[in-house]
This record gives C-alpha cells, structure tokens and sequence, in this order.
C-alpha cells in the first residue's frame, strides 16, 4: 500500500477536464466532455448551445463503457 499524504487539499487528483458549459448568465449548466459530439450539446436545464470550456475536476475513473475501450 501506497498511502502519501503530503497535503490533504491534494487527496483527490486535479486534472484540467474538457467541459461543456451553459454561457446563460443565470444558468450554471455543465458536463463532462465524455462524450464525442460532432455539434455543441444543448443544456439540459435551458436549452442553450453549450460552449467548451474547461475545469480543474478531480480525477475520476470513468466507468463509461465508452471510455474503456480506447
Ligand atoms: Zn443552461
């Protein structure tokens, strides 16, 4: 076991993500870039065309069956 617990903020891994985020100014829609869009997705709360961003996430090990086979 491999237990190193320099700083406790850094449990968790912090990569920059690809995200899609919701430009609405009163909306603070976003997902993940899991996906493969070939358009900007629409936000599920208004409707708006997303727009790519990007966020420090915390590392996480996706499940997706889509991610596994690489
Ligand atoms: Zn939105």
């Amino acid at each position: 076991m491999y237990y190193s617990r320099k700083r406790p903020l850094e449990d968790l891994p912090e990569e920059i993500t690809a995200i899609w985020s919701c430009p609405g100014a009163s909306c603070n829609g976003w997902m993940r870039d899991n996906f493969t869009f070939s358009i900007a997705p629409v936000c599920s709360q208004c409707q708006s065309e997303m727009v790519k961003s990007e966020r420090m996430l915390a590392t996480v090990v996706n499940t997706s069956p889509n991610q596994l086979k690489k």
